[in-house]
């Protein structure tokens, strides 16, 4: 079981998502928001393996997208890597307003 990066108190629980950015960043990313009841740290942490396989097996059971390969809408470059750490920034920025 994870532990409060702050604290280290076990008593973590899930934590609901509070924006679209952040519902998207749950969609495609293994890690979710928990909240510590010790000291009310709330932070993104990796789920657990048996989560995981959970959101593995969903995830198997989708249908596969259609082939886009010869369209307009066929993805031109590599996946880029998502900085998720400035995206959030953007999150708690949007928040203060
Ligand atoms: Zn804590």
């Amino acid at each position: 079981m994870a532990h409060c990066p702050k604290c280290k108190s076990k008593d973590l629980r899930r934590s609901r998502t509070r924006t679209r950015w952040e519902r998207w960043r749950k969609a495609i990313t293994d890690k979710r928001p928990f909240r510590c009841r010790a000291c009310q740290w709330r932070g993104w942490l990796p789920l657990s393996a048996a989560a995981l396989e959970q959101v593995a097996a969903q995830r198997r059971s989708a249908t596969d997208p259609p082939n886009l390969r010869g369209t307009l809408l066929a993805r031109s470059n590599p996946r880029h890597r998502l900085d998720l750490h400035t995206l959030d920034r953007f999150d708690d920025d949007e928040k203060d307003n």
